[in-house]
């Protein structure tokens, strides 16, 4: 007996209204609070909010920026890295990691990835180090941790490297129970609204244990004055409004519990998708055993050039997601210089093509992640029997 077509709602790859909506009266109140006090950029809802995330992190300091970009950029400047120095780092990233580097006129050394966990691959990190090496900048990629033991030993055997960590997608990430951002010399997050922790705006902010670096971060992102009007450094103006820290603060609060509901998401999705057959078409993501991942991404590979077809299907029924990242770096146009040629990092290059992250956000039903399967197994001309009604649709 065929079940009546049921139209099926969209499913966003994100919706972050559901993640605000129950918390719009206490944002409206801190919003209201930062605008009657006049205190907007610095003031003290930032120093409150730069405390929390230093407690959080398990951090001695952290120091509030414009954005994710900025960090990356003001934890480079702080290590004193400029033209003649390299830094190795991921291709298969968001480009702001990279174009840090080049910003300050040093060069990017591109390493390939562990195809089980999309980062960075630590055997090759040691192959690119040269006497020219300044810092390693591994990423924490969809919300896991990098082998930090493993780069930071690399790092000390070349001489006590400083290894920045780009926390932008893992706030709250754990690697043998230390968080990210707690785990090298510095760790620079993001704030942006599709982040775990995201804001009404762009934000930033950078985390270490170094008293000194702490102190170059803030007068870096302040025109690199201190005290006012006297500059030692040349730095930028990459402050966190107080806005943002205000919101951000309201949100810190709920962060576990969300990073938690992300979890519990991964975990049905692996086991759904087991059940119906549909963990041979699809290689599902890996948690490394040291580590603990906050999903910011769910990240599937489709082999077999399906990936592209895949996610036409999806689309077609009304199915959010998304490819990070369909370029890898070392073959984008603007690096063309630094002369990599297709095939120099394969692992980089397979991920982009096999790549498909599918909706992950705490705040994703169940009807609506039943709706996701149900779609990958007729992708895959499994009549699929997922828990409910919703197989037969
Ligand atoms: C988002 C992101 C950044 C940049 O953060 P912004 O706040 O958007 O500038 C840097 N690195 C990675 C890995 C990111 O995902």
């Amino acid at each position: 007996m065929a079940s009546p077509t049921v139209a099926s709602t969209p499913v966003p790859m994100l919706d972050v209204n559901r993640q605000n909506a129950p918390l719009q009266d206490e944002i409206q109140v801190a919003i209201a609070e930062v605008c009657a006090s006049g205190a907007f950029v610095h003031g003290p809802a930032c120093q409150e909010f730069e405390d929390a995330v230093a407690r959080y992190c398990g951090v001695q300091h952290a120091v509030g920026c414009a954005s994710g970009s900025d960090a990356l950029l003001l934890a480079l400047m702080a290590l004193e890295i400029g033209p003649g120095d390299e830094v190795v780092l991921p291709s298969f990233t968001f480009f702001a990691t990279a174009s840090a580097v080049t910003r300050l006129g040093a060069t990017p050394v591109f390493a390939d990835i562990l195809p089980a966990t999309f980062n960075i691959d630590p055997d090759d990190v040691m192959r690119k180090i040269s006497p020219r090496t300044k810092a390693i900048l591994p990423v924490h990629l969809f919300g896991q941790c990098a082998d930090m033991e493993a780069i930071k030993r690399i790092a000390h055997e070349a001489g006590e490297l400083p290894v920045i960590e780009d926390a932008a997608q893992a706030i709250g990430a754990e690697f043998a129970g230390r968080r990210a951002g707690s785990l090298g010399t510095v760790g620079c997050f993001s704030f942006y609204p599709t982040k775990n922790l995201g804001g009404v705006g762009d934000g930033g902010m950078l985390t270490t244990n170094d008293d000194r670096l702490a102190s170059r971060l803030r007068i870096l992102r302040d025109h690199g004055q201190h005290p006012r009007y006297h500059h030692s450094l040349v730095g930028l103006n990459s402050r966190l409004d107080s806005l943002q820290a205000a919101v951000l603060s309201v949100k810190l609060k709920r962060l576990d519990d969300w990073a938690e509901s992300r979890r519990s998401n991964a975990e049905r999705y692996r086991s759904e998708l087991g059940r119906c057959g549909l963990a041979k078409s699809l290689t599902l993501p890996e948690v490394a055993p040291n580590c603990s991942s906050v999903w910011n991404q769910y990240t599937v590979r489709v082999g077999d050039g399906q990936r592209d077809a895949l996610q036409k299907h999806l689309a077609a029924k009304q199915i959010g997601s998304a490819v990070y990242y369909p370029i890898p770096l070392h073959l984008q146009e603007c690096f063309s210089s630094l002369g990599y040629q297709r095939g120099t990092l394969p692992m980089t290059e397979q991920a982009c093509q096999e790549v498909l992250s599918l909706p992950i956000y705490g705040e994703l039903t169940e009807k609506e992640q039943n709706q996701v399967i149900t779609a990958l197994a007729k992708f895959f001309g499994i009549a699929a029997a997922v828990t409910s009604d919703q197989c037969a649709a």
